[in-house]
C-alpha cells in the first residue's frame, strides 16, 4: 500500500521555515538539527527534505542522489561531533523509528544519531 505523507508534521513545517530549528548542517537534499529532547549529549535528527513517511520509503523510491547525500550527511554529522570509531572515537547509534511498533512521532523519515556517553544495550528485553 502507498505511503500517505501528512505535510501537516512538525518536521515539514520545520522544512518549510515555519517553526524554527537548531541546524547542524544542510545541504540540497537533506537537513540535520539537534532534537530538541536531547537523549544523550550529541542528540541529531537527520531529515531528507523530501517527502518520506520512514526508512523504507525512503529507501524504496528516493533518488539516488537522495540516498547518496542523506548517507554523507550522516557521516559528516558523526566526524564534526567526535563519534567516529575510525577515527579513534567513542562511536554512536543510528536509530530510525518507523511506524506503531517502532513507535514513531513524527511520519516524516528522520534517523537519530546519538552519541557522547556509554548508550546501553540497544533494547530492553520485551
Ligand atoms: P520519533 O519517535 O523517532 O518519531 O522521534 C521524534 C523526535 O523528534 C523526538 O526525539 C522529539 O524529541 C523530536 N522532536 C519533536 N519536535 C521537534 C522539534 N520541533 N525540533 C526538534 N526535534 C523535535
Amino acid at each position: 500500500m502507498p505511503y500517505n505523507y501528512d505535510d501537516q508534521n512538525i518536521f515539514a513545517k520545520i522544512l518549510r521555515g515555519e517553526i524554527p530549528n537548531e541546524t547542524v548542517l544542510e545541504t540540497d537534499h537533506t537537513l540535520a538539527f539537534r532534537d530538541i529532547h536531547p537523549q544523550a549529549p550529541v542528540h541529531v535528527l537527520v531529515i531528507p527534505k523530501g517527502a518520506y513517511v520512514c526508512h523504507d520509503h525512503f529507501a524504496a523510491e528516493a533518488s539516488e542522489a537522495e540516498l547518496v547525500d542523506f548517507m554523507r550527511v550522516t557521516a559528516r554529522i558523526c566526524a564534526m561531533h567526535g563519534l567516529s570509531p575510525g577515527d579513534g572515537d567513542d562511536g554512536f547509534r543510528v536509530i530510525a523509528n518507523a511506524g506503531t511498533h517502532g513507535v514513531q512521532e513524527v511520519p516524516h523519515y528522520h534517523l537519530h544519531i546519538l552519541g557522547g556517553r556509554p548508550l546501553g544495550r540497544m533494547l530492553e528485553p520485551a
